[in-house]
């Protein structure tokens, strides 16, 4: 059995509703997913609804980016709860800084000749969650780019004419808010991020795990980062990091996380959760965090 921790849908930047999403994963065989939107937990309702459809676990999700002594970072958030008013509101947050880095990457662009509207990027994203992928799929949409790859080598990249940073709480706010919404907090493709040397110092801000096994990590880099999930007692997750098909072929069922992880990983949610917020009460009331029953035991 298999999972795939690691997917986005049309409520960010990924092409694919929940539901086609969860119809695609059965497809590849896998038992289990979570939805890790950017900046965004909206399309976790409905994808619970269409996992169970599929008879799929599930987990809530999101995907943070986060700074760390100038470093970006990127963490999911597994297992929270999607009605945490704080989370909401900080996820709001983000997604108004979003929409206004897109009116910017489009005056850059404008300002480079290049005629792009920002209402188009807002038509094609439908989404209150935009980024750069959708003012690529723009560019290409309207005929001034021939091809995703152009748009972000050309304009979008770091440190490209049109790229604009991006705002970012820090890591340790970000884990806060994760374990606040009763989530853990897993570190996003490390190899992509070079932050080898801090992760240390994030366990210690309450980092608990890491994502070893991702589509753009080596066989030696996925070693690489279980040794150091040892190293430091971390969680070890994995994932495709599916877009569906806004970066080419979607990447559902590349990374096959063998399915012990994802219950180890739910174990220590749920005893997070037993823990704080959602300790049973005396009426034993269901945890939000993610349709578990709080005193119900993790296999
Ligand atoms: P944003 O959150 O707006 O900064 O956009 C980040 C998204 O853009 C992530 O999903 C990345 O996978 C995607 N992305 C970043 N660089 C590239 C690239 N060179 N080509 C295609 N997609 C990219
Ligand atoms: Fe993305
Ligand atoms: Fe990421
Ligand atoms: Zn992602």
């Amino acid at each position: 059995m298999f999972v795939d921790l690691h997917l986005h849908t049309c409520f960010s930047d990924g092409t694919y509703a929940p539901e086609e999403l969860a119809a695609l994963a059965r497809h590849h065989g896998l038992a289990a997913v979570a939805l890790t939107d950017h900046d965004s937990v909206e399309g976790c309702a409905r994808m619970a609804v269409a996992c169970a459809q599929n008879g799929l676990e599930y987990a809530t999700g999101t995907e943070l980016t986060a700074e760390f002594y100038g470093y970006e970072l990127h963490l999911l958030g597994y297992f929270l709860d999607p009605t945490h008013p704080r989370l909401l509101r900080e996820l709001a947050k983000f997604q108004i800084v979003r929409q206004n880095r897109i009116r910017e990457m489009v005056a850059r662009l404008n300002h480079l000749q290049v005629p792009l509207r920002s209402e188009v990027v807002f038509a094609l994203a439908n989404c209150r969650s935009p980024g750069r992928p959708h003012v690529a799929r723009a560019l290409v949409q309207e005929g001034l780019c021939r091809s995703l790859d152009e748009a972000f080598e050309r304009f979008l990249k770091k440190r490209r004419p049109a790229w604009v940073p991006k705002f970012k709480m820090s890591a340790s706010e970000a884990i806060q808010l994760l374990h606040e919404a009763g989530g853990l907090a897993i570190m996003a493709h490390p190899g992509l991020n070079r932050v080898d040397h801090l992760i240390g110092e994030l366990a210690a801000a309450g980092l608990d795990g890491l994502e070893c096994f991702h589509v753009k990590h080596s066989a030696a880099a996925s070693e690489h980062y279980v040794r150091l999930a040892r190293q430091y007692d971390l969680l070890v997750s994995g994932g495709s990091d599916c877009h569906g098909l806004s970066k080419g072929q979607p990447l559902i069922g590349t990374v096959r996380l063998p399915y012990p992880y994802f219950a180890q990983l739910r174990a220590r949610a749920w005893e997070r959760q037993a823990g704080s917020a959602c300790a049973p009460g005396p009426s034993a009331e269901p945890c939000p965090a993610a349709g578990l029953t709080v005193g119900q035991v993790p296999d």
